[in-house]
């Protein structure tokens, strides 16, 4: 079972799962499941989960950060659809004997982020967890239909966009396995909030799919290249990236250096990034970093592009390599 991986079980299920209803427009397969509403606009839906001592240490994370993370990984599979975020469900199960401050921190940490993304809380389960804190979002979103983006939707040519900083969240990670790693204070507190305190990218996602600059969009959760690798195959193309333009922060490459990691590793591989990696139509491609930084605040690279077959390939130190590979699966052999 385990050599199918992560996505061969997902697929077990997507095979005999092919959606009947009429207004069901994505299924299976996208970052939020896309649904269709009366009039112009659809509804998006995803869920996630975060396990302890698969998605984080207790001993690790503050529960104000955790309840934080717990819905930010969820906003960003909206973003990833350019959609806007309303309302989540939280199942959770803690031990029996978890104390009501450490409750409230986590309750807090998760509605600071349902504030910060207009996200209202409307219900969820509450069990006792004899095997460590469980922790399962499902969010609700919403797009105009004709804005909605898809991973499915690139096409061959088109330029491949990563928005931020990729590869910080692996190196915040590093750091909370390593503590006793001597680096500088401020370059610690920004990868450690990286990892535990993402901010998904809403508003890029928005200004992308309301102009309709973009064909398709993913967030980063896997690791890049998986994730590109994932918009790529749900639009039946290859890909190649250009690891040399990584946007990868000074801070990260100084950790990584630190810690003897090759930094363009942890941003193709790492994961955790929840930001956001999208197709571009070449002739929007030079103009758009000028145009999401003015309107979002954000800036965005261009890494690679898309090409016609299923190959994937990755340019590093003037050398094209296979870029199958990598990231993060659950079920990796
Ligand atoms: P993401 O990283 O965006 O959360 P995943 O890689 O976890 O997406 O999942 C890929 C796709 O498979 C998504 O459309 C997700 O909804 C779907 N999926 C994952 N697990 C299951 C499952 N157990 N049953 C049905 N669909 C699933
Ligand atoms: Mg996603």
């Amino acid at each position: 079972m385990t050599a199918r991986g992560e996505f061969g079980i997902i697929e077990l299920f997507r095979r005999e799962a092919a959606p009947t209803r009429p207004e069901v427009s994505a299924g299976i397969g996208d970052d939020c499941a896309v649904i269709d509403l009366p009039g112009d606009q659809c509804l998006l839906v995803s869920t996630d989960m975060l396990l302890e001592d698969v998605h984080f240490l207790r001993a690790a994370v503050s529960p104000w950060r955790l309840g934080w993370k717990t819905l930010a990984v969820n906003v960003s599979d909206v973003a990833a659809m350019g959609g806007e975020p309303t309302a989540a469900f939280l199942a959770m199960g803690f031990p029996r004997d978890v104390d009501e401050p450490t409750l409230v921190a986590f309750r807090d940490g998760l509605l600071a982020c349902a504030r910060r993304f207009g996200v209202d809380l409307l219900g969820g389960d509450t069990v006792a967890s004899p095997h460590g804190i469980s922790l399962c979002v499902t969010i609700l979103g919403r797009a105009p239909r004709a804005d909605v983006l898809r991973r499915s939707g690139g096409r061959p040519g088109d330029v491949l966009f990563v928005g931020g900083d990729i590869g910080a969240s692996a190196a915040g990670l590093h750091l909370l396995l390593h503590p006793d790693l001597e680096v500088d204070d401020a370059d610690r507190e920004a990868l450690l909030a990286a990892h535990l305190e993402p901010v998904p990218q809403v508003t890029l996602g928005r200004f992308l799919a309301s102009h309709h600059l973009a064909h398709a969009a993913i967030d980063v959760s896997d690791g890049v290249l998986q994730d590109l690798g994932h918009l790529a195959e749900e639009s039946g193309l290859g890909l190649e990236v250009e690891a040399d333009r990584l946007p990868v922060s000074p801070a990260c490459r100084r950790v990584a250096e630190r810690a003897g990691l090759d930094p363009v590793d942890l941003a193709l591989t790492g994961g955790e990034d929840y930001v956001l990696a999208f197709a571009v139509p070449p002739e929007v491609a030079e103009a758009l970093p000028a145009a999401c930084l003015a309107a979002t605040g954000c800036h965005v690279t261009a890494v690679g592009r898309l090409v016609p077959g299923d190959g994937r390939r990755i340019l590093r130190a003037g050398a094209w390599m296979d870029g199958v590979g990598g990231g993060y699966d659950h079920f990796a052999p």
